[in-house]
């Protein structure tokens, strides 16, 4: 990167918002060796707004490409074996209706589906994991307290304004600029896009708070949820931690007035009159908004600048990942000249479908809180009580499936026009070899994950010596992998499958092919 005090600094890419996705975008251009300046207003990440909370497998298997999964689980507050389990009740100390076990995919450790189990880990964890592990890369430069306030995109480059945390200026001019700057995204605005949806409407109050005594009362064995289906008190609160820290949401409140209505409401939700320490509330309303574009020539809209959900079910920032992994080795390959420019369309092709198919989900999610499971028989403590908490039992049962065993889509989300044949909201996942999906995971005999055998770039498993020279005749980086069927299969950088077919189909014109994407699913 270069600086003249007379001359904007250039550098490859900008990345405007060090959220989960900005710093995720960076950590993956920095694994395929690209450069980046990420900027970021906040000095310091808060932990009493916690917001995601889960982190999912298949965010954790792209992770475990850059060390980002093992760091984020030493850092995680609750172990991934502690409990995949969630539990729906009157009160959290009363009556259990049922439960769910093995969701959210942390269940998965050691499995064949996947590479790696989800994690219970809050946000502000993930980002100072990711934070760490960008301090210690050379290619990234993290600068902490500043902001974009001017973005223009008139010339041949992008071009931004940035104040520093002591109101100084500074221009910056780069290859590619990406949007990874929230809801209110500037680099948004500057490509003239525009959020398309609404606001959901049914409003929620976070409050984060200490409990010693909360725990104890617990059933043993722990949850990560506790949803209480109580007409007076509907919510779900969990632990963020193993020693007293516990995040609440009151389904239908709109606002609270002050620290001891936060107080009552967690006492209403707990069933008990226990000690509340009331660390943080936090009003919101859940949305349903998707960019009508996600950018293109040099500037592209990451993460919640380009779509944004409601968080039942925990997708957020796992698409907001998906996006990042996507883009990263796209424009690697275009700044190392192994692919066509033309290459960076495909993201939003690839894409803007897999945020679609997340809102729709995530709305249907909605649909289901616990005020709308709740009834005044639930609390009934005689036999129309026993019915009605056997009857509710049931039906938690199938209305919350989607939410919590997604794997279908965690897993299941592929790309291009045969993409369609994964069905999100069923849940299942069915592993699939065929263009535009991700690579079902296997195990070698001794446990070790195919995943690991990959290269950094494009791998071809079955593949013999043209397919070398094929690649090198493009300088495209490529390693050649045993075979996982009678067909060679061509495995994308974010391990998709770029191609599979049969060994006398001809390794220059799939390359050239893999090297333009995936246009949108047909579908
Ligand atoms: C209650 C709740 C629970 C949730 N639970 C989950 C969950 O379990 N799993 C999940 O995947 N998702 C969840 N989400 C969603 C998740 O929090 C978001 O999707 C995620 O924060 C998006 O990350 P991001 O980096 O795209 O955007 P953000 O986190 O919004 O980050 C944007 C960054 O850009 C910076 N910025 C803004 N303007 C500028 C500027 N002009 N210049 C420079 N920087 C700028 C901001 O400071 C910020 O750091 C939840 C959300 C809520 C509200």
């Amino acid at each position: 990167m270069t600086n003249t005090p007379d001359a904007p600094r250039r550098v490859p890419v900008l990345i405007v918002g060090g959220g989960p996705v900005g710093l995720t975008t960076a950590l993956e251009l920095a694994h395929h060796g690209v450069a980046s300046l990420i900027v970021e207003p906040r000095v310091d990440v808060e932990h009493s707004r916690p917001r995601a909370k889960t982190t999912s497998a298949r965010t954790m298997e792209l992770y475990r490409r850059t060390g980002a999964a093992a760091e984020i689980r030493r850092r995680a507050a609750i172990p991934v074996e502690w409990s995949s389990e969630v539990r729906f009740c009157t009160t959290a100390t009363g009556r259990e209706i049922t439960r769910l076990s093995g969701v959210l995919g942390l269940d998965l450790q050691d499995s064949n589906l996947t590479a790696e189990a989800a994690q219970q880990v809050t946000q502000p964890v993930v980002e100072e994991a990711l934070r760490a592990l960008l301090q210690q890369r050379p290619e990234s430069t993290l600068e902490l307290g500043s902001r974009v306030i001017d973005v223009n995109l008139d010339g041949d480059l992008p071009f931004v304004r940035i104040e520093n945390v002591d109101g100084v200026l500074s221009t910056v001019t780069c290859d590619y600029l990406v949007g990874a700057d929230g809801s209110r995204s500037v680099v948004r605005a500057a490509l003239g896009a525009h959020y398309v949806g609404a606001a959901a409407g049914r409003p929620n109050v976070n409050i984060t708070f200490r409990s010693e005594q909360l725990g104890a009362l617990l059933p043993e064995g722990g949850a990560i949820h506790h949803w209480v289906l109580n007409p007076s008190f509907p919510g779900v609160l969990g632990p963020l931690s193993l020693d007293g820290l516990w995040w609440a949401i009151a389904t239908g409140t709109e606002t609270i007035e002050d620290d001891d209505e936060a107080a009552a409401l967690v006492r209403g939700l707990a069933g008990a009159d226990i000690d509340v320490e009331v660390l943080a509330t936090d009003p919101w309303q859940a949305r349903m908004l998707l960019s009508d574009s996600y950018g293109s020539d040099r500037t592209y809209l990451v993460g919640d600048a380009a779509h944004q959900n409601p968080p039942w079910g925990g997708h957020g920032f796992n698409t907001g990942v998906g996006d990042a992994v996507n883009l990263a080795w796209k424009i690697a390959a275009v700044v190392q000249g192994w692919a066509p420019a033309e290459l960076l369309d495909s993201y939003e092709a690839e894409r803007r479908p897999v945020a679609q198919q997340t809102i729709d989900l995530a709305g249907e999610n909605m649909r289901a809180l616990s005020i709308d499971l709740t009834s005044p028989e639930l609390i009934d403590d005689g036999p129309e009580g026993d019915q009605a908490r056997s009857a509710a039992a049931l039906s938690i049962k199938q209305v919350k499936h989607a939410e919590f065993y997604s794997l279908g889509l965690v897993l299941g989300y592929g790309y291009g026009p045969d993409s369609s044949h994964q069905a999100p909201t069923s849940g299942e996942y069915y592993p699939v070899v065929a263009a535009g999906n991700r690579l079902p995971h296997s195990r070698s005999t001794g446990g070790e994950s195919i995943f690991d055998s990959l290269g950094r770039e494009f791998t071809v498993l079955g593949g013999d010596g043209r397919w070398a020279a094929a690649a090198a005749r493009r300088g495209v980086p490529l390693v050649i992998g045993d075979p996982v069927d009678d067909r060679v299969v061509l495995v994308r950088p974010d391990q998709h499958i770029a191609w599979a077919g049969p060994a006398s189909d001809d390794p220059d014109t799939v390359l050239d092919s893999a090297l333009r994407g995936f246009g949108p699913p047909t579908s």
